[in-house]
């Protein structure tokens, strides 16, 4: 307690990109790698990053492992470690394992680190000799930077953290929907340099990939998906972009057409009665299967899809920024801390929801390639039918998942233990490097000064686990 102690408080700086805490737990290390390489005698880093460890100690996994976080930290934690075995692993939260007197080193150091890395100086007054230093991931990279390796930045100097595959695929989904922007302000005849707001860009294209389900959606479905989320259906509306004496009166209700007024205005009885069936059931939903702690979110949730000046994006899955900022300030009047487990939860809610959504969306869009008089196809009854057979396929696809899942798990066990890396327990889904936070559920997420809702987001695109141009086949959709 009374020994010499300096902490360095590493912040997220805005400038520095990071999809998931992983890449900022292998920077502290890297930092402090840095540091010991500069005073010799300061030799020996302890972390309770397990993930991070186990890459550090197995460079010649750098190629399996390079598309999964970023390849730029770990070459330089190689490069500074100089292949010694300077990194060593202590248990996290030595507060709820063990009483104060029987801590040891490592369990005052991870004490210390923890609640430094929060801004909690007060609760370390019994350490005497404390000194702080506070400094930003953009510094520490900048002054990593002179290692021989490299980072990615944006043209304006935002540096990203996320894996390169990852960053690449995002790049080219963002460029269409940016294209798509271009046109869509020609279009509406607006002056080349007058400042245009974004209409396409910024959505989230990753949750619609999520809940349109497209990882396993056959060919046509995909076709028939990309065609409702993108607004691609041949529909009065699309066609008078190509010749403007096409009334774009909605032939049932005599309203204005659009994809917004198919989703969620016409009032035409036979899309009403499928819309009726769609809410009914999101609410029932969010009534009863939603546990008490998460029936504000729930409630946010439904007031959202009823009432939302952009609801109709929740049938797309494309959530513009103001829908996204409006769920971020129902939220905030929540009053609730974000936990891993509660954010998950929700995440499960919104997809559950949103893929009612999207069978709803298909089944009025549906309706229109019928004449007006015809028997619809697509009722109230055929809505709960559709629902009933989708859950029941989603169960059965979740049932050999988990089979397969457990088979990869065995697999991945024997690969390390063959490689005398790992030997006790298989990889936890808590261990996995893309996973958030430390797996242990008492750590919170806001402790982590994130973004509550680039969390939320960054769960759901996470949780896809497919890239974003694959699901939408980017190039076949213009
Ligand atoms: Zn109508």
């Amino acid at each position: 307690m009374n020994e010499p102690i300096i902490t360095v408080r590493i912040q997220n700086d805005e400038r520095v990109v990071a999809s998931s805490a992983f890449p900022l737990e292998l920077l502290a290390i890297v930092a402090g790698l840095r540091i010991a390489s500069k005073r010799p005698g300061l030799r020996k880093i302890v972390t309770d990053c397990e993930a991070a460890l186990k890459l550090l100690s197995s460079p010649e996994k750098l190629n399996y492992w390079g598309n999964k976080a970023n390849v730029a930290l770990i070459k330089a934690a190689i490069a500074l470690n100089e292949g010694k075995g300077n990194i060593e692993h202590a248990h996290s939260h030595p507060e709820s394992r063990l009483h104060k007197t029987r801590w040891t080193r490592n369990d005052n150091g991870n004490f210390i680190a923890d609640r430094v890395a929060v801004g909690d100086y007060g609760s370390l007054s019994e350490y005497k000799q404390l000194n702080f230093i506070e400094t930003n991931t953009f510094d520490v990279i900048t002054d990593l930077a002179c290692i021989q390796t490299w980072f990615i930045a944006s043209d304006d100097g935002v540096i990203n953290l996320s894996p390169l595959v990852e960053l690449a695929q995002a790049n080219e989904a963002k460029l269409y929907l940016a294209e798509r922007d271009v046109w869509h302000h020609k279009r509406l005849g607006r002056e080349k340099d007058a400042p245009v707001e974004a209409f396409w860009s910024d959505r989230t294209l990753q949750h619609a990939a999520v809940i349109w389900e497209l990882g396993t959606a056959n060919t046509k479905n995909t076709a028939r998906a990309q065609r409702i989320i993108f607004d691609k259906h041949w529909h009065s509306w699309n066609q008078a972009k190509a010749d403007a004496d096409i009334k774009t009166m909605c032939e049932r209700c005599g309203e204005e057409d659009s994809l917004r007024h198919l989703l969620v205005e016409c009032q035409h009885v036979h899309g009403k009665e499928v819309r009726d069936e769609c809410i009914a059931t999101v609410r029932h939903d969010l009534l009863y299967n939603v546990n008490m702690e998460n029936r504000e979110f729930a409630d946010l949730l439904f007031t959202l899809i009823t009432t939302d000046p952009d609801k109709h994006c929740m049938y797309t899955g494309l959530w513009t920024s103001g829908l996204r900022q409006r769920l971020a300030e129902g939220l905030s009047c929540l009053q609730t801390k974000y936990t891993k487990k509660k954010l998950e939860e929700w995440k499960k809610i919104l997809v559950r929801t949103g893929q009612t959504l999207t069978q709803a969306a298909r089944s009025l869009s549906g309706l229109r390639f019928q004449e007006v008089d015809e028997m619809p196809r697509h009722t109230a009854m055929s809505f709960k039918e559709r629902i009933a057979e989708a859950r029941k396929d989603k169960a059965g696809r979740k049932s050999e998942q988990a089979k397969k899942r457990k088979k990869a798990l065995a697999k991945k066990k024997n690969r390390l233990t063959s490689l005398g890396l790992v030997n006790k327990n298989p990889l936890s889904e808590d261990e996995n490097p893309l996973s958030l936070g430390d797996g242990n559920p008492s750590s919170t997420v806001d402790e982590h000064a994130h973004n509550f809702l680039d969390t939320l987001l960054d769960l759901l695109e996470l949780e896809g686990s497919q890239n974003v141009s694959e699901a939408f086949s980017i190039g076949g959709v213009t």
